[in-house]
Formats: C-alpha cells, structure tokens, sequence
C-alpha cells in the first residue's frame, strides 16, 4: 500500500450569492496516495475545478476534513495554509498563470524565490528544469512569446521547482492541439512516479492511456472512481528527468541561504520595474506631475504664510518700500563703520550693504524729462518764493518719477565699473550708460525727503559724472558724504539754531556749499519773510550722541546770513536746510552715519537674517515689516484664495493619485494571483508594491528638485519666488506629502488586492 498523502473526508462546498446557493461539491469523500496519476472529469460545472482548488489549498471548504500526511487541517489559519501551498502543492492551470513580462527562466526562479532559496543558485536551479521540460533553449524569451505548448511546460517546470510530491493540474492540456497535450500528459505522467498528480480533464480519452485513476464528478458527487490497470501497459516514458533523483518528491525545506520577505519583495519589485519599462516610466511621470504640482503648492502656501503680504503699506515711517530692506544698527550704539560693512556684507542672503540707511529714503531727480522737468509761470505775487526771481516769469521744477532712491557707493565696488573711477569728491556719482559719453559731465541734480522735508521741497546740487556701471540699473550711487549730510536732518548728530534776536530758527540742516567761505551762511528763499535777514546772528550747535540724547556740549559760534535775495541765492527750496561753507561744517559736524540697510535676496530670508544680525552684534529691522499696518481686505482675500486654492489642489492631487495609480496597479493583480498560486506569502506580495512604488517616489521627487533648482538658475520668476521659501520644512514637508501619498495608495491597493486575492 503506498504512502496516502491526503483524505477528504465528507467535504462539502456551496458558492453563495445574491441570487442563489450553488452547492459545488457533496460530501466528497476521496484518498490519495503517492505514485498516483488522477484524472477527475465530469460534465462543465460538476465541480472538478472547486475539488481541486480544495486539494490545492486555494479554496475553503464548508464542511468535512481533509487530511494531509496524517494531519488534521481543521484548524489551520491562513498562514498554514499559505504554507501548504508553497510547501506541499506544485500548480499547473489550463491558462498557465504565467508572468507574462518575465522570461521563461524567471518564471521559475520566482517560484524558486518564494521557496526561499538564494537567487544565484534559484537561476541554476532554474535552467536545469527548464532543460527536463524541454524548454532549455528558451531561458532568456518573455513568458508571453512562448507557444501555447510551450507555456504549458513551463509552468510544469515552475511547478517542478517547487520541489513539492503533489501536483495539481486543471485542464492543462484545455487550450493546447492533441499533438501537444500528449506531451504535455505523458511528462506528467512521468512526473507521478514518484508523487502524486491530480489532473482535472474533461478530454478523458486523451489521458485514459496514462492514468492510474479515473474519478468521475457529477452535480458535486462522486459517481465512479476507479483504478486503470494501465501501469504494466505504458509505453516507454519519457526520458529521464535531468534533475538529480533524490531531489524529487522529497519536500526539503528551504535553502539554507534563506531570504527575509523585504529581500524577496524588492527582488520582485526590481523585477517589476526592469520588466516593464514602459510602466516604470509611466508611474514615474505620473508621480513626476504629482510631485512638481505640490511642490509648487507647498511653495504657495509658505510663500502666503506670512501676513505682512496682506497688509497695507505706510510710508511715514520708509518712504522707499521694499521688502528686501533690512535696518541696522549696532547694540552698541556706536557709528557704523567700513568694518561693519564688511562684516554685514558677509551675511547670507545680503545682497548689498549701504552705510547710509537714511539716503535710501531720499529721492533723487537726474534726467531732464525723465525723472523731472520746468515749467515756467507768473506765479511771483502767488509765491513769496519768486522773490530771488526776475520780475514776473519764474522757473519752477515739477518732480515725475517718485521711484528712485538714493544709494551710496557702499554697494558697489571699483569691479561694477565699465569707464571711469568710484566718486571721491562730494558731488561725484556713478551710473550705467550704454557707452562712456556721460562721462565726466556735470548736470543738476535734485533731492527730495519726504516726511522730513517741507512737503515739494527739495534740495539741488551738481553732480559730475565719474564712472559708468557695467550692468544696467536705473540705480544712480551717491559718495557718502553727500548721502550722509542729506541724512543729517534726521540722524540729529548736532541741533543747529541761529538766534535772530528774540526768535529762534531751530533745528536747521546744514549743508555744504562750494561758494560759501567762513562763517558765510545761505538761507532758502523760502523761509518765512521775518527770518530774511541779511547780516552777523549768533547760533548755536548742541551735540547729540548717535543714540539721539544731547551729550550737554553747546557750541556757541556767529553765522554771516548772506542776502536771500541775490541771483544764486536758491539751491534748497526747502526752508529746513542751510548752506554753510565747508570749514563751517567741518568745524560744527560730522558725516557719520549710526544706521545702515542690507538688502537681501528676498523677503522670505528677513527672519534668517535678523537673527543672524543679532548674533553679530547689530539690531535689525524689517523696514518693510514695520512699516506694514492695518490689513488690506482685497489683499487678505485674494491671500486666503491662494493658499485656499493651493489646499484644495494638495487635496485633488491626493485623490487623483490615489485613483489613478490604484487602477493603474489593477492590470497586475493578475500577476500577483500566480505569485499567491506558487506560494508566495501575502506579506511579501504587499511589500513588492511598496518597493516598487516607492523608488518611482523617490525618483520623481529628486527630479522635480532637480528640475526646480534648475528653472531657478535660468532666472524663472515664480520659481524662484517660491524657491526663496524652501527651507528644510518645506523639502521636508513635500517629501513627506509625497510619500504619504504614495504609502496610502499602495495601501488602498493593498487592501484592494487582498479582497481580490481570498476571493
Ligand atoms: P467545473 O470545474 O467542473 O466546471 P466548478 O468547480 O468550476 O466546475 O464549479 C462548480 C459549480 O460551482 C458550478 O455550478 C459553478 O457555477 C459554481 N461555482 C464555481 N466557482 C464559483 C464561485 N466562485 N462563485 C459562485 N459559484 C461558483
Ligand atoms: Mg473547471
């Protein structure tokens, strides 16, 4: 009696659906044993299929035993079963179940991988039975360009592999020509010598001479079961199988070199993307899109973080606005220095450093017709300015471009220039022309200082062009002499007051002039009749330390008031300055400046470079940042629909991909429904996907930086906008949205997968 490797004891199945119970199998009740060749025919849809699935550990059964190896299966979990299948039960299907995109040899090393064996010896392994089904010259061809024959013996040769004593095959011989079915029963016959094979067949007549068993089904019951006496019979078998005897039939456990699921999972999943190109292509570039889309959202939303994007800007406090401007002092207090501006400069994200922070403030007008122009009137009996003027027709300046501000020469360097030299006197200045014909020339200049300044007052001087720029810039840079002594009104080194009698003229700024000498002073015309004076006045000068307090020294000096009234009496209109001579100046003040701007890359940088500065030693402010108020209703709208609609995107994102991608993944559920026939454990099946779906993430994510960092060195505008808000929270945050992405699709797939796969 040979050895019975398994017992169906009264088992009964039933299919259930909506509509109605099919009962499949009735108490079936059967025994196998080693060296047996089965075939179980019956008429379509008596059962034979569920009876085999059943055998096969494929499918559940509602009632009765089975038996294997002597051992109960009644309270096996899916994990024993997953088990049985892979150790005990090789599988040959009428459609074949291959993997299609593999070659005929990875077929088999597949099956020898899930048996746990190390991949190197699973391809030795492999070739030697592909050459006992006859297919050793066809290794290296894709699965799906093999004939139907063809097919048919490899995945006998996969089954094979598996090493297991019992094969189960349905219909195997259903899609193939007589000819080739033959063959196809005559190798398995073979193979039953020394295991057992159940062969699920309704083409009897084709298997009658080589099996030793024929169980007939009918309406899910047993209606002959006999043995043919056909082994003495047979014709001569096939020749000998080129696997070495001892490793057939003996259920040896796995390798000892066995691998972790992680290692089968990401062989599998190399597979995958090696396999099929165009696939691996096609995800990457959908995740591609996916990525590039949300990293600009994500830009989005921290480039609309910060609030001061939604408010109104003053301009009391900085007339110039722009965001890019930092206000520096020293916690000391002290003047800032060449030293500082050196070690300012150095600062990350500081693009340029102006000693003189107040200039910055001051408008300038350069260009006749452009930046300003005359126009002539009668306005003399109007105007008590006209006086210094001829008889009726005055000229009056009238200023069209407020945009431009003054910048000394602390931001530029002797490199900047194309022609010429840096300023060195106080009238000299730099700009860009197009070639060196400015060069040299004098033309008048004015000045105006909003907020300080009367209101439509200005101050004019000659200034004499020095050097042309090498890039274009509408920028004109001043010497720092004559930024910092148009900033002195403000910055209150000294309090200047001339004493006419009982009347006081305070707080006066005085400025240099070339045709004054001594204690010659020049005032504007347009000062109050009563201060029009010609003549000798006492004055007096008061300290004041860079901090704005009055250090207590008083200077007390006399200025000779030259008469307003003459032809070059008018270079100021505004009543706030004074000429003085150089000597007088120089005696009396000093060209000092205690705060300087750094001008940074972008706005998104303020709060890194504030920091920083306070690590250096400086207090900095953002003059755009204090000088933003109250906030702008249009503004604050149009704000929360960006970051709204950047939300919303982030959210359609996340839904199309998931959808997207879980159907995409649908075409190979077909594929892992093999890999579970030839045993491979749920867990290692869940795991290729994340492998595989994880490097096209990484793939895709690298590129999209790649691309961006790329689009913002070729000077694209709204990438580098948004790229000046990447920091490591944002990098952080987009990987992580892109990878929880990816993590929540395959496990919808999963999920999706795994109620395809137990059904
Ligand atoms: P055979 O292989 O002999 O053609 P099957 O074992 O496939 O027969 O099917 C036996 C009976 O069970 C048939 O009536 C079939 O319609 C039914 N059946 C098989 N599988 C299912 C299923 N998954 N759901 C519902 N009914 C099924
Ligand atoms: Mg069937």
């Amino acid at each position: 009696m040979k050895k019975v490797r398994i017992e169906l004891q009264g088992i009964s199945k039933s299919y259930y659906s909506e509509t109605a119970v099919t009962q499949a199998l009735r108490k079936v009740s059967l025994s196998f044993a080693m060296g047996e060749f089965v075939a179980i025919t019956g008429e379509s849809g008596s059962g034979k299929s569920t009876l085999l699935n059943i055998i096969g550990g494929m499918d559940s059964f509602d009632e009765g035993e089975m038996i294997v190896d002597g051992e109960p299966t009644f309270q096996y979990d899916d994990e024993d079963w997953e088990t049985y299948r892979r150790t005990k039960i090789g599988y040959v299907f009428q459609d074949y179940s291959l993997i299609g995109h593999y070659t005929a040899l990875d077929n088999v090393v597949s099956a020898l991988l899930i048996m746990g064996q190390d991949p190197e010896e699973a391809r030795k392994t492999a070739a030697d039975y592909l050459k006992q089904v006859g297919l050793e010259e066809y290794g290296t061809h894709r699965a799906s360009e093999l004939s139907s024959g063809q097919k048919q013996r490899l995945s006998i040769a996969r089954a094979l592999a598996k090493n297991t004593g019992i094969i189960v095959a349905d219909e195997p011989t259903g899609n193939l020509d007589s000819e080739t079915g033959q063959q196809i029963i005559r190798l398995l016959q073979e193979l039953s010598k020394d295991r057992l094979v159940i062969m699920v067949t309704h083409n009897y007549d084709q298997a009658e001479a080589y099996v030793t068993r024929k169980i007939r089904l009918h309406d899910g019951q047993i209606i002959s079961d006999v043995t043919a006496e056909t082994e003495d019979a047979m014709p001569d078998p096939v020749p000998d199988p080129a696997a070495p005897a001892e490793d057939i039939g003996t259920e040896k456990k796995p390798g000892r070199k066995s691998l972790t699921s992680n290692q089968t999972a990401s062989i599998f999943a190399r597979w995958n993307q090696r396999t099929q190109r165009g696939r691996a292509i096609l995800f990457t570039s959908f995740l591609l899109v996916i990525a590039a889309a949300s990293f600009l959202f994500i830009g989005e939303l921290f480039v609309y973080r910060d609030d001061t994007t939604t408010k109104n800007y003053t301009q009391a406090g900085f007339y110039h606005e722009d965001d890019k401007r930092i206000v520096v002092k020293r916690q000391d207090g002290k003047d800032i220095t060449d030293e500082d501006v050196k070690k300012l400069s150095s600062v990350r994200y500081v693009e340029t450093v102006d000693s003189c922070d107040i200039a910055n403030d001051i408008n300038f007008y350069i260009e006749e017709g452009k930046d300003y122009e005359y126009a002539f009137g009668n306005e003399a009996k109007r105007s008590r300015y006209g006086k210094g003027a001829g008889e009726g027709e005055i000229k009056r300046v009238s200023f069209l471009n407020e945009k431009r501000f003054m910048m000394s020469t602390d931001a530029i360097s002797e490199a900047d220039l194309a022609y010429g030299r840096l300023p060195q006197a106080r009238n000299e200045i730099v700009l860009y022309a197009a070639d060196d014909s400015l060069l040299e020339k004098t033309m008048p200049c004015y000045f105006v200082f909003h907020n300080v300044w009367a209101e439509n007052h200005y101050y004019q001087t000659n200034v004499t062009v020095t050097g042309i720029l090498k890039n274009p810039t509408g920028q004109v840079y001043f010497s720092r002499e004559l930024c910092r002594m148009l900033s002195m009104s403000l910055t209150d080194n000294s309090v200047f007051r001339i004493i006419y009698g009982d009347r006081i003229r305070h707080e006066i700024t005085p400025v240099m002039s070339d045709s004054l000498t001594g204690n010659e002073v020049r005032l504007s015309s347009t000062m109050a009749e009563e201060y029009l004076l010609a003549g000798e006045f006492p004055c007096t000068i008061e300290e004041y330390d860079p901090a704005g307090k009055p250090t207590g020294k008083v200077v007390t000096d006399t200025v000779y008031i030259k008469d307003p009234h003459s032809a070059d009496g008018l270079h100021s209109s505004t009543p706030n300055l004074l000429e003085v001579s150089g000597e007088f100046y120089n005696q009396h003040f000093r060209l000092t400046s205690s705060q300087a701007s750094v001008y940074i890359s972008s706005y998104a940088k303020t709060d890194q470079v504030l920091k920083k500065l306070d690590r250096l030693g400086y207090e900095g402010m953002s003059s755009y940042r204090i000088s933003t108020i109250d906030y702008n209703e249009e503004r604050t709208t149009q704000r929360l629909t960006i970051i709204g609609i950047s939300a919303l995107g982030l959210v359609i994102l996340l839904l199309a991909e998931v959808l997207i991608l879980r159907s995409l993944m649908k075409i190979r559920i077909k594929d892992y429904f093999v890999l579970k026939f030839i045993g491979m454990k749920m867990q290692v099946i869940r795991r290729i996907s994340y492998f595989e779906m994880l490097t096209y993430t990484a793939i895709s994510a690298a590129i999209t930086i790649a691309l961006m960092w790329v689009l913002r060195l070729c000077g694209i505008p709204a990438i580098q906008e948004v790229m000046w808000y990447y920091e490591i929270s944002s990098y952080a945050l987009f990987l992580l949205y892109n990878f929880l992405l990816t993590l929540l699709t395959v496990l919808f797939f999963n999920r999706l997968l795994k109620g395809r796969l137990n059904a």
